[in-house]
């Protein structure tokens, strides 16, 4: 098990979510697991391996939950969904063959030229990711 820390719950309710146990026990094996993409799968075995036990679906509600909230960001490429523990507005290098997906470090992209969004819509950001392959 992994140790508590008194910020989970506020950073929990700060968000809008009720810090149930459970609850607690995923935002802390979030915030010591560091900087990484999850998928509810990669994320459902760390979770066993620090003994809580909870099910796949439990997992992927929870994952999608806390992205609704904004103490995750919800990755998207093709078919696949990562859900980002790096908060701070950044893009994404995805690997086409391995199937990884890791933040672009320092300076991000900018994109030019965007269009105008549909008639009274607005926009809410751009996600850039740029597919990689090893030479
Ligand atoms: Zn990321």
């Amino acid at each position: 098990m992994v140790a508590s820390e008194p910020g989970d719950g506020e950073r929990l309710r700060e968000a809008g979510i009720r810090p149930t146990g459970q609850r607690l026990g995923v935002i802390r094996a979030i915030r010591q697991g560091g900087r990484r993409h999850l998928t509810p799968e990669s994320f459902h075995r760390e979770l066993a391996d620090a003994d809580l036990k909870m099910s796949l679906a439990t997992v992927y509600n929870t994952l999608n939950h806390f992205a609704d909230a904004g103490l995750l960001r919800r990755v998207g490429v093709g078919d696949r969904t990562w859900f980002c523990t790096n908060t701070v507005e950044h893009h994404h290098f995805f690997d086409e063959v391995s199937g990884r997906i890791e933040d672009i470090p320092g300076e991000q992209p900018t994109v030019v030229g965007l269009p105008a969004p549909p008639p009274g819509m607005s926009i809410l950001g751009v996600d850039v990711v740029i597919r990689v392959r090893r030479d």
